[in-house]
This record gives C-alpha cells, sequence and structure tokens, in this order.
C-alpha cells in the first residue's frame, strides 16, 4: 500500500534524523505518541496541522533577516520577505487590523515589542533611541538608569495574577514589572467578575500610560469597548493580549464589543494555543504604531525564525478558512459542555461557567489543592495544570486551582458528548483523592488512576490525533 504524503514526509525526515542521532527521532516519535495517548486539557495548548509542523522544517532556518520586509540588515531575503509579507497579509485579513508584524518569537516577545512601541511613541527619550539600535539585554547598568530615568517611571495598569493577568502585564519577575510602576485591576469577589467601574476607579487614580487587557485564566469575555473608553478617559494606551483567545476572535466568536482589534491601539497575540499555529507571537495595530512595532528587532527581539514565519503564513492562511469559524465555535461549545458537566457533579467553578475556551475548577471545593489536583489528574492519564484562583490562599505555586481549555481536544475532533465523560473522569478523580501530609502530597488509589486512564484512552480511541499520520 502506498504512503500518503503526510506519512511519507514524516517518516522520511525522522530517517534523516535517525542517521545522525537516533535519540532525537525517537524522542520526536515518543513525543507523537505521548500525545497521542494523553487527554490533554492544557487551555494553552493545540496541535499544529502537518503542513504548519512541516512548513517549519527547512532552510528558512539558516537564514539571518534582521529588520523588516524590504529594509534588511542582511542581503539575500527576498524569499524571507515573501513569508513573511504573506503571514502579515493574511493576518491583517483575518482579523481587519491595518498592521501586522509577525516576528515576535513568543507570546512574552510580543508584548516586549508592544511596551516599547508604545513608550517610543509616548515618551521623548535619548537613552531609548540608543536602545533602539541595540538589543535590550545588551544594555548596561548606566544606560538602564539613564532609560528610566527619562521615561519616568511610566505606569501600567494590567489584570492582576491571581484574577487570571499574564506574568508579563507588570509582574515581578517578568522585565515588564521592572520597566513599569505597576498596578493591578482584579475580579469582584461575589461574581469572579471584571468590575469595569472599579477598573475606571484604578484607572483615574494611577493615570497609568498603559492599560492592559487580557489574560490567561479568566473564563469570561472581556468587553474591550468599555476598557478603550476607560483608557481614553485617563489618556492611557490600550493594549490587549489576546493570546489565550485569539482563535476565537479569528473564528468570529468574539466580535463587536468583544473583539479587541477595533478597540485597542494595539494587539499582541500568540500563534499556537487556540489560533492553531506554530509557537510564536505577533502583534496588530494601526498606521501610528507600524514604524515602532517594527523597530522589535533588533530593540527586543533577535534575528527573525523565518522558518517560523513561513508557518505562521500557513498556520493564518488555515485560520482563513470557513472550517476555522466552526471549529472556534466547537471550542466554545465543548468549554461549556465541559463547564456543565463538572457543575452537575457539584465541582466550584469560578465565575460559575465559561463563555471561553478555558475553566477554572476551584480544587478547595474538593479539599485539595491545584497541585495535588494535578498530580492526581495526571495519573489517571489527565493532563491539566494548576492556576491560582482569585484571592487564592495557597499562593501561586500550590495554587487552588486546576485549569482546563478545550482547543486542543476540540482539534482532535471531540464534542459536547465527549466533554460530558471528560467531566466525569475529572470528577471521579478529585472526588476520590484525599490530601496527604503536605500541600503537595495526596492519596489517591492507583487501581482508580488505572481505571480512569483506560476510560481516558477508550474516550480518545475514537479520535485519533494526526490520522495522516503514519510513523510505521
Ligand atoms: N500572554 C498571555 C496572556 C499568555 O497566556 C502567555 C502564555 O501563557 C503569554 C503571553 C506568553 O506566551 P509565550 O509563552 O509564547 O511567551
Amino acid at each position: 500500500m502506498s504512503l500518503n504524503a503526510e506519512s511519507t514526509a514524516f517518516r522520511s525526515a525522522l530517517e534523516v534524523i535517525r542517521a545522525v542521532e537516533p535519540r532525537v527521532a525517537d524522542a520526536i516519535g515518543a513525543e507523537l505518541a505521548d500525545q497521542r495517548e494523553s487527554l490533554k486539557l492544557i487551555a494553552s495548548e493545540n496541535y499544529a496541522s502537518p503542513a504548519t509542523l512541516l512548513a517549519m522544517g527547512n532552510w528558512f532556518s539558516d537564514k539571518y533577516a534582521e529588520g523588516t520586509v524590504g529594509r534588511r540588515f542582511y542581503a539575500g531575503c527576498q524569499n524571507v520577505d515573501t513569508v513573511e509579507a504573506l503571514a502579515a497579509e493574511h493576518a491583517r485579513e483575518l482579523f481587519g487590523a491595518a498592521h501586522a508584524y509577525v516576528q515576535p518569537h513568543s507570546g512574552i516577545d510580543a508584548n516586549l515589542v508592544a511596551f516599547w512601541a508604545i513608550l517610543a511613541d509616548r515618551v521623548e527619550s535619548p537613552a531609548l533611541k540608543k536602545a533602539q539600535v541595540r538589543q535590550v539585554n545588551e544594555l548596561t547598568e548606566a544606560d538602564w538608569f539613564a532609560l528610566r530615568r527619562e521615561l519616568g517611571n511610566q505606569r501600567m495598569l494590567g489584570m492582576s495574577l491571581d484574577a487570571g493577568g499574564h506574568l508579563t502585564h507588570g509582574f515581578r519577575p517578568n522585565i515588564s514589572g521592572k520597566m513599569f510602576d505597576q498596578r493591578s485591576y482584579g475580579t469582584d469577589p461575589a461574581t469572579g467578575l471584571i468590575d469595569y467601574d472599579k477598573v475606571a476607579e484604578a484607572a483615574r487614580e494611577f493615570k497609568p500610560l498603559i492599560l492592559v487587557a487580557g489574560y490567561s485564566a479568566y473564563p469570561r469575555k472581556v468587553n474591550f469597548r468599555i476598557m478603550r473608553e476607560i483608557a481614553d478617559s485617563v489618556g492611557a494606551t490600550f493594549m490587549v493580549d489576546m493570546a489565550h483567545f485569539a482563535g476565537l476572535v479569528a473564528g468570529k466568536v468574539f466580535t463587536g464589543d468583544f473583539d479587541p482589534v477595533p478597540h485597542a491601539h494595539i494587539v499582541t497575540t500568540t500563534t499556537h494555543k487556540s489560533l492553531r499555529g506554530p509557537r510564536g507571537g505577533l502583534v496588530l495595530c494601526g498606521p501610528e504604531l507600524a514604524d515602532q512595532v517594527d523597530r522589535g528587532c533588533p530593540m527586543v527581539l533577535g534575528g527573525p525564525l523565518p522558518h517560523v514565519m513561513a508557518a505562521k503564513a500557513v498556520a493564518l492562511a488555515e485560520a482563513r478558512r470557513p472550517d476555522f469559524a466552526d471549529y472556534a465555535s466547537r471550542i466554545v461549545a465543548n468549554a461549556q459542555a465541559l463547564a456543565e458537566g463538572l457543575l452537575r457533579r457539584g465541582a466550584k467553578l469560578v465565575t460559575g461557567g465559561t463563555d471561553n475556551h478555558l475553566v477554572l475548577i476551584d480544587v478547595s471545593g474538593y479539599g485539595l489543592t491545584g497541585r495535588q489536583a494535578e498530580r492526581a489528574l495526571l495519573d489517571s492519564g489527565i493532563v491539566t495544570n494548576r492556576n491560582a484562583v482569585p484571592q487564592d490562599p495557597n499562593g501561586a505555586w500550590y495554587t487552588s486551582g486546576i485549569r482546563i481549555g478545550t482547543p486542543a481536544l476540540t482539534t482532535r475532533g471531540l464534542g459536547t458528548a465527549e466533554m460530558d465523560s471528560t467531566a466525569e473522569l475529572i470528577h471521579t478523580v478529585l472526588s476520590q483523592t484525599t490530601p496527604g501530609e503536605s500541600k503537595a502530597k495526596y492519596v489517591l488509589d492507583p487501581a482508580l488512576a488505572d481505571k480512569v486512564n483506560k476510560q481516558a484512552s477508550e474516550l480518545l480511541a475514537g479520535f485519533p490525533l494526526y490520522p495522516g499520520v503514519d510513523l510505521g
């Protein structure tokens, strides 16, 4: 029987790698096997298409291309220009943005590009001009001192970590917490929802240069129209980090007030979460910030990764197809089915449900810490991650929450019926796990863990991952 193109491509690639370092080829094969076997509920992960994966393994990896399309510091970048321009075009069209910068190597890098672009736009600073021609990590202490003084301790207001914000939104130990004088807004203790009046009050008192919206662990929509009004009322630049929900924006599940692109001055995202692309980031903005954003490399970014930009172009082209909208709406339907299944069985959920791709279980309802719950679920073949809940008494390490998300399982094809079965498996494990003598220890009957493991495998068996890829 002749092999299909995907199997041939991956088999051949592994054969070539195996001839040099067989352990790498083995690890790659083992990773596919692990991913095929695990019930992946990590809200920030997904499965990129074979075309996206294959676009990354080629000669573009060898090319230096500092600068941007048509304005490079290196010669011979015509093919890099082609893929970078294509990725940017797809991003602009997909999100309806005036400008797209597709070089950031990750979400954190995209945020750094945005911060420095905003600072350069809003603050006159010779030290910053100097920094723009060197990478930030090459600055001396004296440079940083001059920079901070000239930038005047600018302020950033972002969502607090324990309410679901991200550490790049002004928190130590991320550099954003060092660059900015930071304050955060939280969520209402009774409802778990963002209280826009409180955000407006904090903005009036604090007068930030940048108001940041976006999250890693908030299971609800954010009204970006209201957030923009708040930013405007205090003269702040409004930035949205849509790393987690970019796929829902691309798939037109989040529209109107809930689509950040028409409301924010600048939008950043990762490309590998709900957007289902390669690991990386991108920045969207209007014409006013475009020149500053394009200075991302070499200001804060190392040389572009042209092979990843090629893969971004492929993944963004996929996201522009009509079936991506269907995928995005199934992500949310699945998350809601999972939430309902858990609630019906007695779980405690932050905000009482979800209207995006993620669900945050408050596992104190089961008498567990997040760490105990995460480990017990992993023993049972269910991959999740622990996460703080608002006002978490167990802090950011042990936590009291488990964050679960549906982008990956939805890519595999699981639907709402399977989400109910998944809720059953999660509830079974958590309700049968008892806390041990420390916040990390727990007791779970290994026979039960085995049983759930088998049930999880049976659930996945009907939804093969990469059905077109047979490694032999
Ligand atoms: N922004 C948000 C909201 C995130 O959730 C994350 C990752 O978890 C990032 C930024 C950072 O992305 P990366 O890991 O690609 O740097």
